[in-house]
């Protein structure tokens, strides 16, 4: 260390303890934390779908992969299961609740729009944290006109103005992988996911292109600067991170997620995407579209034509530090199915994967209130 680096940091420890910055936070800025010891702290997963039979082996499966808490996206709404969702989170103490929507409804009723705000007012009374909204929005929602519903479609203005007012941050999926709207072919970069789901496939239906829903979507976020969105699956367009950097650019209300979507990701320049990564680090959250259902169901990302197993669990999550922590040039992809190429880490630091792995999930959603007693509580 030269002389002036020697003063410097004297002069930076004396600031802090005059600052009075905390004692951990301190040692951290003299000495960087490991990324393993940011994540041993505990991780927050705000993208699952956990089924009301399966808390257990959700619990179990956040102890074994270092999860603090995570936000369930699939509490559905009052009257469905919401109030068991929401029942089971709080014993169990390590989740949060996103409400949903019943969309389909969207068809029968002309006040739809106010009726949606009233059953979300209800799901916050009851304890939801955040809203989540499916790709049916965009691509299958009908106006009681039979006309497809737009996801900025003025007429749903009440929905999210009631959620910025109740400060419930919108998850919200648009569209799809854009290789769901090419040939199903060995040429599509997704062909043994779609040969494994060709329901999944928009080729050739009646629906909006790639491109249109992804404007919309934008549209939806630019008309509502008072409400938070998090476009999850990194935006919705993950092929493309550097247009979801002038997205997060442009709006300030606009988070995003990284569930499934590492293999896209990953195959991009990994200074270039770092750099990303660091910029926009106060907008990033942690996610991995991990599902469990009932009779042993696990969904990592995605799945082909069997499910994934309870043995395929850990190499993914491992998956996402190793790319998130190290350097590594070609690893292979947490997610073979959507696409067989291997992927180059991006070596993020301590301090930006705090906020990644925790701080942004914390300020967005909160966190479970502790249970009394309990030693697993965050
Ligand atoms: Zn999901």
């Amino acid at each position: 260390m030269g002389a002036m680096q020697k003063v410097g940091s004297t002069l930076l420890l004396a600031g802090l303890m005059v600052s009075g910055v905390g004692c951990q936070r301190m040692m951290d800025l003299i000495r960087p934390a490991a990324p393993a010891a940011v994540r041993a702290r505990g991780v927050v997963d705000v993208h699952l779908h956990v089924s009301p039979s399966e808390f257990d082996r959700a619990v179990k499966l956040m102890d074994e992969q270092g999860l603090a808490y995570g936000l369930n996206l699939s509490g559905t709404w009052p009257g469905a299961i919401l109030e068991k969702q929401l029942e089971l989170a709080e014993q169990s103490g390590r989740f949060l609740v996103a409400a949903n929507i019943p969309w389909m409804a969207a068809r029968r009723f002309e006040d739809f729009p106010t009726r949606a705000a009233e059953l979300l007012k209800k799901s916050h009374e009851l304890g939801v944290r955040a809203l989540k909204v499916e790709k049916a929005l965009g691509l299958q929602v009908r106006k009681p006109s039979g006309e497809l519903l737009a996801v900025d479609d003025p007429w749903l203005d009440p929905i999210w103005q009631t959620a910025g007012e109740l400060k419930l941050p919108v998850f919200i999926h648009t569209g799809d992988p854009k290789a769901f709207w090419e040939p199903i072919d060995e040429k599509n970069e997704r062909f043994e996911e779609l040969s494994a789901h060709p329901g999944w496939s928009n080729h050739d239906r009646p629906v909006p292109s790639f491109e249109a829903l992804l404007e919309q979507l934008l549209g939806l976020v630019a008309r509502h600067p008072a409400t938070n969105f998090v476009a999850v699956h990194f935006g919705n367009n993950s092929e493309d991170p550097f247009w979801v950097g002038h997205a997060l650019e442009a709006h300030p209300n606009l988070y995003v997620d990284l569930a499934a979507r590492l293999p896209e990701l990953g195959r991009h320049d990994a200074k270039k995407l770092h750099e990303l990564f660091v910029r926009h680090q106060d907008r990033i959250l942690f996610g991995t579209d991990t599902g469990l259902g009932p009779e042993g169901f696990y969904m990592l990302g995605s799945f082909g034509e069997e499910p994934n197993r309870a043995e395929e669990v850990g190499p993914y999550f491992q998956a996402h530090w190793r790319w998130l922590e190290t350097w590594d040039k070609q690893q292979p992809s947490p997610t073979p199915i959507q696409g067989r190429w291997t992927i180059d880490g991006i070596g993020l630091p301590a301090a930006v994967l705090e906020k990644i792995y925790r701080a942004n999930a914390e300020r967005l959603i909160g966190r479970p209130k502790p249970q009394t007693g309990s030693p697993t509580a965050p």
